[in-house]
């Protein structure tokens, strides 16, 4: 199969779909890849490496989109690499279709066949694709907290982990799940006072066994919702339904009961945000404060740490990607229900549940 990996192109998104190494993974097993030049520059890997992992450069993604069988990225194509996507090709990226009207009709318009990472299930259950970003994603949530905190940002003027004779800061992990769990693990490793709530009762009895004194646990209702985020310094806003907008856990009547300077890091803004005053932000301008309190949502976090995050990124995604390629992605697909779970859109048709009921197309 030919291949393509063409250069990212969203505000500073630096990782890349393909790793040299990758590319030769592909390569060895008889496949044909074509990167755009520069590609891997974000992540520190030169042209020259992929070259010697058998790949050919070539300078323009038009060609890319225009001859390649398989388009392989990391985040949802631009308006311009959309209006490049045809019929009968493999678009393998992340897509978050759920609340983006536009890239779907898009999508559905080009005829494209596009699998999405962040639907793709795992064999122990849960999104093996979507991991390791949100592993990445809540551990930089308790860094640009932290940081959001300071009295030059906005923020309160708190230390999380407070100084002998000093309160930690509070802060409250809304989900528990991977990226609340990772966010957890450092906001107690910096000595802060870390409180995780969810509703599910799995979730909360997962990590209340794994973090012990450490960090505490609250079943995730409205009541409970109020009293822990007007106590806090830190919210960490990381709740997911799968596939579908994320449900407004913090709405813009709680603002009011919360301590002016308080930070609100919102990481499901990729699914529409968990907090009603939530609107996306780059990391060019991270943080906006609104009614005194300040607001991080960028959308693509892992993106600022590129390297760790397209490695971590490629070590899920490139088994499938060398299965698509040796097998044909509808072969692929009926040897693996997991990776089937991944189709969202193909020939004109939105073919994912969650985002066909969302957005009103029938499947
Ligand atoms: P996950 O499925 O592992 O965890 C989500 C958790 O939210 C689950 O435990 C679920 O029970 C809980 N939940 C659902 N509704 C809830 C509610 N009303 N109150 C409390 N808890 C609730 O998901 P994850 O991998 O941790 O991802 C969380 C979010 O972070 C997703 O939207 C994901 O797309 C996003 N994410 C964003 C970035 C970024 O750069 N901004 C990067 C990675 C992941």
């Amino acid at each position: 199969m030919l291949i393509g990996c063409p250069r990212e192109i969203k505000n500073r998104e630096y990782r890349v779909g393909l790793t040299p190494e990758s590319t030769k993974e592909l390569t060895r097993n008889g496949h044909q890849v074509w990167i755009e030049t520069g590609a891997g520059a974000g992540i520190g890997a030169e042209d020259r490496e992929y070259i010697e992992a058998g790949a050919q450069i070539v300078d323009r993604p038009e060609a890319i989109f225009a001859e390649c069988e398989m388009v392989v990225k990391v985040k949802e194509p631009q308006p311009e690499e959309r209006a490049r996507l045809r019929e009968g090709q493999i678009l393998y990226t992340y897509l978050h279709l759920a609340p983006d009207a536009a890239q779907t009709a898009d999508l559905v318009k080009s005829g494209v066949t596009a699998i999405a990472y962040e639907t793709v299930t795992g064999a122990g259950g849960g999104l093996p694709l979507l991991k390791p970003m949100s592993q990445v994603a809540g551990r930089m949530s308790i860094q640009a907290g932290a940081t959001a905190l300071e009295k030059v940002h906005g923020g309160r003027g708190v230390l999380l982990g407070g100084v002998p004779g000093v309160m930690p800061a509070k802060v409250i992990v809304i989900g528990g799940g991977v990226v609340g769990f990772n966010a957890a693990q450092m906001a107690a490793g910096l000595g802060a006072d870390v409180t995780i709530m969810d509703r599910n009762p799995e979730v909360l009895e997962r990590v209340g066994t794994h973090f012990e004194s450490r960090a505490k646990t609250r079943f995730s209702n409205q009541a409970n919702l109020e009293e822990a985020v007007s106590e806090a310094d830190l919210v960490i806003g990381a709740v997911l339904i799968p596939g579908a907008s994320a449900p407004k856990v913090v709405t813009r009547a709680m603002l009011d009961m919360m301590k002016p300077g308080a930070v609100l890091v919102d990481v499901a803004i990729d699914q529409g945000g968990c907090f009603e005053t939530s609107r996306a932000t780059t990391h060019d301008d991270p943080t906006y404060v609104l009614e005194h309190i300040v607001h991080y949502c960028v959308a693509n976090m892992p993106g600022a740490v590129a390297r760790t995050s397209t490695y971590a990124l490629n070590n899920v995604t490139l088994p499938h990607a060398l299965r698509i390629a040796d097998l044909g992605w509808r072969e692929a697909m009926r040897r693996d229900a997991h990776l089937a779970a991944g189709l969202n859109v193909h020939a004109g048709h939105v073919t994912y549940p969650a985002v066909a009921s969302e957005l009103g197309y029938d499947l």
